[in-house]
This record gives C-alpha cells, sequence and structure tokens, in this order.
C-alpha cells in the first residue's frame, strides 16, 4: 500500500487524506499547529466556537456542501440573508441590491448609473459566451484600470476601490479583472433573484466540518500529526523520498521511523503549505518552476475580534471607505449568526488585509486595539469603549493571494518538477478567489492525480 504524507491540515490537506484514505492509501497528516484546520481554524468563545477570520460559504461553493452532505452534517447547513454595507462620509450605506446602489449619494448620479452599469455588465453580460475566452480577455487588463475607465474615477475612489481595499489591501490597484468579472458570475449564484444575497454557515461553526473530516480521516486508517512541523522534504536524484521534521522525537513517539539517513521515507508527498513556506521546505526546485512559485503575492490578514455588550450596528459586512480609519471592514457575526449563540454578546471582526511588512502586522494586541479603538466612534457614533468585554488578536501571512495579469500561463503545476512531490495550496485556485470550496475541490483533485499517477506508474524511479 503506497504510503501518502500530506503537509497540512487545512481544508486542501484535510480533504486530500480524507479521499486517499477512502481509496485505501495509508494517509500521513502532518500540521504544524495543534489544531487543525489552517486558515478557517477557530477558537472558544463563550461557549461556542469561532472562525479566527470570519467565514461564511457561498451557494456556488458546491464542493463543501457536497462534502458536509458525504459526512451527515447537511443539517447543520443555515443559508442566511446577508447585509452588506459600505461606511462613507460618515455614513453606513446598504450595498446589496441594484436600488443600494442608485440611493449612493456621495456619487453624483450620472457615476451611479455607471457604477450600475458596469455591475450589470460583468454580473450577467459578460457571464455568457466561453469561459476560456474570457478568462485570457480579463486576466489581460486590472479591474482597477477597467472600472476606472468604464465606471469612473469617482466610483473607483467612493465604492469600488474601498470594497477591493476591503479585500486585497494596499494590493487593491493590481487585481486583476478575471478575479472581480468571475466572482461576480458566482454571487450571482448566491443570489434570491435579483436583490437577496444568502450566506451559508453550519450551525456550531466551521469547526463541526473540520471535526467531522479529522474522524473521516481517522476512520479510514489515516494518521493525524498535530503540532508537528515539517522541516525538510527529502529529495534524492530529482525525487521526493520523505519528510525531516521540526521534533523528530514526537514523530518517534507517534511511531513513525526515521531511516538510517534520518528522514521517515514516504511514496508520494503532498505539501499544502503557502508557496513562500514550500519553496523553504524543498531546495531543489528547476528554476522554471521556482518562477511560477513566486509570481504570486500573499497578502497578511489582521484580525481584532470584539466580543461587545451591545452591536456596532446592523450589517454583517461592512466595507470601509473612509481613509482615515486603519481597518478596511468590519464584520458583524452576531448581525449573520444570531448573539444567543454567543451567549447574546455581539462579535465584530475588525479587518485588515495588508502586506507583512506594515507595522500593522506587527503590532501586539493592546497596540493594535489600541490603535483601532477611537474609529469604532466614527461608525457608531454612541459607541463605548466599555461596551467591549474582551478581545482577541490574529495574524495569517498567506492569508489571501494576488496573483498577476496573464497568472493563467504561470499557475504552478499540481505535479511539480520533483518526482512524487505534489503542490496543493491557494495560489492554485484561478480564476475563482480562494476559499474552503476550492481547497476543499483542490485536495480532492490532487488525490485523484495521486491515485492516477500510483495506477500508472507515474513518477516512480
Ligand atoms: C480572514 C479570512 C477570511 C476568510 N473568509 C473565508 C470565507 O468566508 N469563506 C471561505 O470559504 N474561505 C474563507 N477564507 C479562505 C479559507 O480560509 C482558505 O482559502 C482555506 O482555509 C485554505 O485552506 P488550505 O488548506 O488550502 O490552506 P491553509 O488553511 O493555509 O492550510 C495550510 C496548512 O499548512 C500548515 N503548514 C504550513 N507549513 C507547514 C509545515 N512546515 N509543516 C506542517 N504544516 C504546515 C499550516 O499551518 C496550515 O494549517 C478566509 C481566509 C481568511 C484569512
Amino acid at each position: 500500500m503506497s504510503r501518502v504524507a500530506i503537509i497540512g491540515g487545512g481544508f486542501a490537506g484535510m480533504a486530500a487524506a480524507y479521499e486517499l484514505g477512502k481509496k485505501g492509501y495509508a494517509t500521513f497528516l502532518f500540521e504544524r499547529m495543534p489544531e487543525l484546520g489552517g486558515l478557517a481554524g477557530t477558537f472558544p468563545i463563550e461557549g461556542a466556537r469561532l472562525e479566527r477570520g470570519y467565514h461564511h460559504w457561498f451557494t456556488s461553493d458546491t464542493h463543501i456542501v457536497a462534502l458536509m452532505k458525504e459526512l451527515g452534517l447537511e443539517d447543520r447547513l443555515m443559508w442566511i440573508p446577508s447585509k452588506v454595507g459600505l461606511f462613507y462620509a460618515g455614513k453606513i450605506w446598504n450595498w446589496v441590491t441594484p436600488m443600494d446602489v442608485l440611493r449612493y449619494t456621495p456619487l453624483p448620479f450620472l457615476d451611479r448609473l455607471r457604477l450600475g452599469f458596469t455591475t450589470f455588465y460583468l454580473t450577467y453580460l459578460a457571464a455568457r459566451g466561453n469561459k476560456a475566452k474570457k478568462i485570457a480577455a480579463y486576466e489581460r487588463i486590472t479591474a482597477a484600470a477597467w472600472l476606472k475607465r468604464y465606471a469612473g474615477p469617482h466610483a473607483w475612489e467612493k465604492a469600488w476601490g474601498p470594497l477591493f481595499r476591503g479585500k486585497f489591501g494596499a494590493e487593491a490597484e493590481n487585481v486583476p479583472l478575471v478575479w472581480l468579472w468571475y466572482k461576480a458570475v458566482l454571487r450571482l449564484g448566491s443570489r434570491k433573484g435579483f436583490t437577496q444575497e444568502v450566506l451559508g454557515y453550519p450551525r456550531g461553526s466551521f469547526q463541526v466540518l473540520i471535526d467531522a473530516l479529522e474522524r473521516a480521516i481517522l476512520k479510514h486508517g489515516g494518521r493525524i500529526f498535530k503540532g508537528t512541523a515539517v522541516r525538510r522534504i527529502v529529495v534524492e536524484n530529482g525525487v521526493a523520498r520523505g519528510l525531516e521534521f521540526e521534533s523528530p522525537e514526537a514523530i518517534r513517539a507517534g511511531g513513525l521511523d526515521q531511516n538510517e539517513l534520518g528522514y521517515v521515507p514516504f511514496d508520494r508527498i503532498i505539501c499544502t503549505a503557502p508557496s513562500f513556506a514550500t519553496v523553504r521546505l524543498v531546495q531543489d526546485f528547476p528554476d522554471w518552476y521556482l518562477a511560477k512559485i513566486k509570481s504570486a503575492n500573499y497578502m497578511a490578514a489582521v484580525l481584532i475580534i470584539l466580543k461587545m455588550k451591545r452591536p456596532l450596528s446592523h450589517i454583517y459586512w461592512l466595507n470601509i471607505a473612509d481613509r482615515s480609519i486603519p481597518f478596511v471592514a468590519t464584520i458583524e457575526q452576531t448581525n449573520f449568526v444570531p448573539p444567543e449563540t454567543y451567549n447574546r454578546k455581539h462579535i465584530v471582526y475588525l479587518s485588515n488585509y495588508l502586506d507583512a511588512s506594515s507595522p500593522y502586522f506587527h503590532m501586539n494586541r493592546d497596540e493594535l486595539f489600541q490603535a483601532y479603538l477611537p474609529h469604532l466612534r466614527k461608525i457608531n457614533p454612541h459607541f463605548s469603549p466599555d461596551w467591549v468585554e474582551e478581545y482577541w488578536h490574529f495574524k495569517e501571512a498567506a492569508a489571501q493571494p494576488v496573483v498577476p495579469l496573464n497568472y493563467s500561463q504561470l499557475i504552478p503545476e499540481y505535479r511539480t518538477p520533483i518526482r512524487n512531490l505534489y503542490l496543493a495550496n491557494t495560489t492554485q485556485i484561478y480564476p475563482e478567489d480562494r476559499g474552503t470550496n476550492y481547497s476543499v475541490r483542490l485536495g480532492q483533485t490532487i488525490a485523484a492525480l495521486v491515485e492516477e499517477d500510483v495506477k500508472s506508474g507515474h513518477g516512480w524511479q
């Protein structure tokens, strides 16, 4: 039986381990953190669990919904109308329906019409036709350049720009149009008719699915090593042979033996770590593959999560267009999932996407909280610091890949040039945006590739 090692216990790694286990492979999942879940991991709060970074699904997220069903979690799925807003000029503007756009008076009327038309064009008209041709056309230009030209510079400054900054921070101007186009096409699937969007969330948080996947992996004979960081992927003569670990004692204690060369041998290795971390694990990639793997940048995410006595707003997802405020969005979980879930407390994420060199990325919990605090009153003039009962701080260096123009030519292949080594990370999700749904799909795709290769003898030496 082939022994397959999987580096990373996020959704891609868990899905790959589960699929391969079902096919009868001996799987070994290594996660450096004490818990599984990766970017979608959770923490305890008021007797419940909550994602470290806000999470929901769109109705187009069919792979993860199918997985929920397969694992018997169908009854946990909730579909909830979303409340989206934009904070600009001291006011919260609803941002859900076409009428909301027409009512957005910070933009002159003509600009509102242009904004509405470009949105309609991307969502409905550009959605038709040959997908490959559309991707080729829309990956050549940035969304910012296209929107400034067709929706106008005011619409970029006061509407689109803030929405992009809410997602890509300082990289907002560099995002290819294909990202926006595909997002618009997919989001259409999350709408009930022309207006209301519904979003999915599992009752009990994403932890419910993480736990179910863990159980399913173990049930199929898989081994899971948490708190176990891989130090090196051992490559000999262009073939991946095994893994070295940061703490070999823990590996030995887990019953895995190193060979006389000091590594644990495996037949196939799947790496789901971010690209920059993968490059540190493997020194042997040829330059052409390295150029591909390094072509996408990552935005870091920094989050402060507030537990409050009162709500901050009536909106779930509030994009901040006021540039004097040092975070790019507030996500009020309890305007999505009822406060009763969290002992009637109100939960708000203050979210920032930024470069890992930004001072905000390096501030500690209290420094960041103090830096953000004065700005909450701009959003809700009644806000008082004593509303905040507790707060948490999380940061992720590889939160959001930002791909360059014409990325379809640069996506690193799943089968790396090192035999028996596979790459499966968020930079390979294109033209869709990264998300748990696509990480599940990626894990399933890689599992199928591994099986195909084992059966055909591909990669063996
Ligand atoms: C703020 C934020 C909000 C988001 N919102 C949503 C949302 O609403 N809906 C949605 O579907 N998705 C959302 N996402 C995206 C989603 O969380 C990710 O796309 C998905 O979880 C990625 O899964 P992955 O397995 O591909 O990668 P990861 O989750 O990054 O998993 C990779 C794992 O590899 C581990 N690892 C790295 N190096 C090593 C090593 N040397 N040894 C062992 N282990 C290692 C890491 O610890 C990590 O657990 C959000 C992400 C963020 C940051």
